[in-house]
């Protein structure tokens, strides 16, 4: 067993394709398929999916270096880690305990309902599109 390192600096890599071997340290990223995956940085090494969509994370790239927001909260691995990712850095964030995680999931939720209630025939413009 290796010690857990956290880890403190990520790389962004732009791909067509998510990599089968996705490497420590490395946030790659999918603008062709709005998603980006990177290696949880506790050291515990789960991969973590952030699908880039108005009602999951935006990306920002200011040409040199990623930003994600909003945090990430990994609540459903065993290191439970929390982090923003901030001009390529790790910015931990401390564990929500239970009611926050509880209280995050219902405001992500009705979130989602409110955007694709109202958004619900812009999306459908959109995915016709995506079909041409
Ligand atoms: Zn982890």
């Amino acid at each position: 067993m290796s010690i857990m390192k956290k880890i403190r600096i990520i790389r962004p890599e732009f791909v067509e394709f998510i990599p089968d071997d996705i490497k420590e340290g490395v946030l790659y990223i999918s603008i062709r398929y709005n998603t980006a995956t990177h290696r949880c940085p506790s050291g515990c090494g789960e991969i973590v999916v952030t699908p880039i969509t108005p009602t999951d994370w935006t990306l920002i790239w200011n040409g040199e270096s990623v930003s994600l927001y909003p945090s990430i909260g990994n609540w459903s691995l065993p290191c439970e880690s929390h982090y923003w990712i901030r001009e390529n850095r790790i910015v931990w964030a401390r564990k929500w305990n239970i009611q926050e995680i509880e209280f995050a999931k219902d405001i992500d939720d009705s979130n989602k309902a409110y955007y694709f209630k109202h958004k619900k025939k812009n999306l459908d413009k959109v995915d016709k599109n995506r079909l041409k």
